[in-house]
């Protein structure tokens, strides 16, 4: 065991780890499962939750100048026509003659099949968006399609919320929710799914400013994921080259993760220019101009800067960096090596474990009462099965920052120990005090 583990690439024990404590299931996996979708367990909800919850926090409740917004992801087709999606939002895909396998062409290396060697079809384009049907009737004139990306439930009530928030530019909305593509590459776990969460946000300003504020959320972004605490070293800039640039694009950046699979995409910064409420003026016939009064009644259609997070590709960036199998003694055992989820503590599903030393002589019942009084600040697991280090090695394999560890000596003078993942420290605290100490230790980390 102590050898695999030094062997197993790391893709490799996430996905086994996910999937043995709860984090991330293969869909209708009594089935057959469905490739490229994936369910999340408990633990795996709550890391998602609190992902989310951080970026909201940075981006709406730590903000003056950024509203929420939870649009629907049915939306009149009209609108991915006007967004360009309808016409030009397709991979262009290659079929083996031989064994039939799909591929996109541009992520092709060589000029045959790499499953089979097989010739390869010419490449066609496909539509990455998901259609479905609206109403009782299935004669095509329902067609809807499944939203492909958040943005555009936000530029469709750009003056909804504008005129409702009476906010002046500049001004953002933020959004988190599903989007869906039918994507064809689906390797890498979570990374690239047919049905994921984006946490979108989108930045009208006055145009002349947006190379400034384009500027000012590059730095934004780029300081999120150091108070996330994510390893710094592990991300890098990519400015968009003039062939990857889309057309409406003046200048894009994405910022880019070293998974185990190479550095790839975690999020787009762009400059989108003043064209998307364009399209949505010329198409909708509703006047979206903005009027500056506060300097003359001057009139525009604002620029937006977007920044475009995947949810789900944070969830697993922050899993594979958190991610360490450490060697914590030398006996020659499979107890040599403990594996440890060194979450932030605030992303932690759980945050403190309540564990009693034994069940009889009334210590679990005590240490239910702990927990119990916890519940109130804390995300709480209790375990009370198996020796003692086995389950610090379960608390630390899902990363849960603090054990508190309820004996004998808790019956006589009412404290406990509490027990650090990272450092492994343990320390005697007041039972009156534990709530104080944790917090302490959980701003200190933050
Ligand atoms: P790619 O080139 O990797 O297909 P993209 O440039 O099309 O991605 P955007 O449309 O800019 O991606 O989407 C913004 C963000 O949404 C991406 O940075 C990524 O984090 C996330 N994302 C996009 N597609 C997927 C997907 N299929 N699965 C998971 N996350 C995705």
């Amino acid at each position: 065991m102590a050898k695999k583990i030094a062997v197993d690439p790391l893709m490799d024990k996430l996905v086994s780890l996910c999937k043995r404590r709860g984090f991330v299931f293969q869909s209708s996996v009594i089935y057959g499962g469905l490739g490229s979708c994936w369910d999340y367990g408990p633990l795996g909800v709550e890391l998602k939750n609190n992902v989310k919850r951080f970026w909201w926090e940075a981006m709406t409740h730590r903000r003056d100048d950024i509203e929420g917004l939870d649009a629907a992801i049915l939306m009149s087709p009209q609108v991915w026509v006007t967004s360009g999606h309808v016409e030009g939002f397709t991979d262009p895909l290659v079929d083996c003659k031989k064994c039939k396998m799909r591929f996109r062409a541009d992520t092709l290396e060589s000029k045959v099949c790499p499953n089979c060697g097989g010739e390869l079809s010419e490449p066609r384009m496909f539509n990455l968006m998901f259609k479905t049907n609206i109403g009782p009737v299935d004669d095509g004139s329902g067609l809807i399609y499944l939203r492909p990306e958040t943005a555009q439930g936000i530029y469709v009530n750009y003056r909804n919320v504008r005129d409702t928030a009476r906010k002046k530019v500049p001004f953002g909305i933020a959004q988190v929710g599903k989007a869906f593509r039918n994507e064809i590459v689906t390797k890498n776990f979570i990374f690239r799914t047919c049905e994921f969460e984006q946490m979108e946000m989108q930045y009208f300003v006055k145009p002349g400013d947006d190379e400034k504020f384009f500027n000012y959320w590059r730095e934004q972004r780029w300081a999120y994921y150091a108070k996330l605490g994510v390893r710094m070293d592990k991300l890098r800039w990519h400015q968009h080259g003039p062939d990857e640039l889309a057309h409406y694009a003046k200048d894009a950046y994405d910022i880019e993760y070293e998974f185990p699979m190479g550095f790839k995409e975690l999020e787009g910064v762009h400059n989108r220019t003043n064209f998307d409420l364009t399209r949505h003026q010329q198409y909708s016939g509703k006047d979206l101009q903005y009027i500056d009064q506060d300097n003359g009644n001057e009139r525009y259609i604002p620029f937006i800067i977007e920044t475009s997070a995947g949810l789900t590709r944070q969830l697993l960036m922050v899993l594979c960096d958190a991610y360490e199998d450490q060697k914590v003694a030398d006996k020659g055992t499979d107890d040599d090596w403990r594996t440890v989820l060194h979450f932030h503590p605030t992303l932690a599903p759980i945050t403190v474990a309540v564990l009693p030393l034994m069940k009889k002589d009334g210590l679990a019942e005590l240490a239910q009462d702990i927990r119990q009084g916890l519940k109130e600040e804390f995300a709480t697991d209790y375990d009370q099965g198996g020796a003692i280090g086995r389950r610090y090695r379960r608390q630390d394999e899902v990363g849960t920052p603090f054990c508190v560890t309820v004996d004998y000596q808790t019956k006589e003078d009412d404290t406990v120990t509490v027990r650090f993942r990272d450092s492994m420290e343990q320390v005697r605290v007041p039972i009156a005090g534990l709530v104080e100490t944790l917090q302490e230790r959980f701003a200190g980390r933050v």
